[in-house]
């Protein structure tokens, strides 16, 4: 036999209950939820901003980040919606490098499933204690869903996995606000595909049951720029693709349209420095057009304590990205402020 079975992995009952989320919290939790859906339905006009590092590679400071950002979320709350980025699953383009704290508590050591686990929910739990804010993650491995299930209040499908059935089938039984990614070749069609199937409901076998789906209102597209058959990045967030997305929405029964706009990745062409510039474009069109002010509820950004990012080595700097270059803090937080005062009405 190919695989070697290292060991069992805990179910999510005994991992859920040797890590439980305070009752307070959890309450907490489906407010926050709630505010996200009225938000993706159109009944709380306040801008969704998906922010924090590429890679939550280290509890200490994802929650330095969190405590930092809650204090500013307070400040702009009339405006945004902040939901910190905590995402502990990387995918890889060639399956190489660093899959997150949930495959390596310890970035220099060897992979520990069950320890990750741990580390994972362990990270989420401390975060939202310590900034009161529930966070988003992706969900790169749909069985990971009932070990956080509890704990989340946005997950994204990355566009690795967009295109893929089990990823769709599970969406459609999350009960929080589920963002599908356009996929790396670009096709809007995959992306929305994708949202159709979340949207609906299904039958299938999931982590060891036969399960049915309701279907999930709360799934939407999220934006992150494409990569073009000669490799080149190509943009996804200007008036004219908007516009696009606008269409095809409508040509499709969807409900609740909705886009979030990745400023990273392909949209800034990896150069993270690129992202406050984005973000203002997306706000002037916003301003300009009433079908992108009803279709884009928010931006993802990548930002961390430290900007840029790092090679993995014995020697990290603290609070600096090991896998996407990310804005450091003062930017992010002036880029928060900004994002406000432009709403402004
Ligand atoms: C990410 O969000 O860091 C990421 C890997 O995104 P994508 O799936 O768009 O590449
Ligand atoms: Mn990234």
């Amino acid at each position: 036999m190919s695989f070697k079975y290292l060991k069992a992995m805990p179910t999510p009952e005994e991992i859920k209950e040797q890590y439980p989320l305070r009752k307070d919290l959890a309450e907490l939790k489906a407010k926050r939820d709630q505010k996200i859906a009225d938000i993706l339905t159109g009944k709380d006009d306040r801008f969704l901003v998906i922010i924090g590092p590429c890679s939550a590679d280290n509890e200490d400071a994802v929650c330095e980040y969190v405590t930092r950002l809650c204090k500013v979320a307070e400040k702009v709350k009339e405006k945004i919606f902040v939901v910190p980025r905590i995402y502990t699953n990387k995918p890889r383009t060639t399956g190489e490098g660093y899959k997150g704290i949930a495959s390596q508590p310890d970035p220099t050591q060897a992979p520990d499933m069950v320890e990750g686990l741990v580390a994972m929910r362990s990270m989420h739990i401390r975060a939202i204690e310590e900034s009161h804010m529930t966070a988003a993650d992706e969900m790169l491995y749909p069985e990971n869903w009932g070990y956080v299930e509890d704990l989340l209040s946005y997950v994204a499908i990355g566009a690795r996995s967009v295109e893929d059935q089990h990823h769709r089938l599970t969406v459609s039984g999350f009960d929080v606000a589920s963002g599908m990614k356009n996929p790396t070749s670009g096709d809007f069609n995959v992306m929305l595909n994708s949202v159709y199937a979340a949207q609906h409901p299904h039958h299938f076998t999931f982590a060891g049951h036969e399960v049915k789906t309701t279907g999930n209102p709360l799934a939407h597209t999220i934006l992150r720029g494409a990569v073009s058959k000669h490799g080149n990045a190509t943009q996804n967030y200007h008036y004219e693709d908007l516009i696009r997305l606008h269409r095809m929405y409508d040509q499709m029964e969807l409900i609740n349209p909705a886009c979030i706009i990745d400023t990273n990745h392909s949209n800034s062409g990896k150069d993270h420095t690129q992202q406050p510039r984005i973000v203002r474009e997306i706000l002037h069109n916003r301003k300009y057009s009433k079908e992108i002010h009803s279709l884009v509820k928010g931006v993802m950004i990548e930002s961390y304590l430290i900007e840029g990012n790092q090679g993995i080595t014995d020697h990290q700097v603290y609070g600096k990205s090991i896998t996407d270059a990310c804005l450091g803090w003062e930017e992010s937080e002036r880029l928060l402020y900004d994002i406000a005062d432009r709403l402004a009405p």
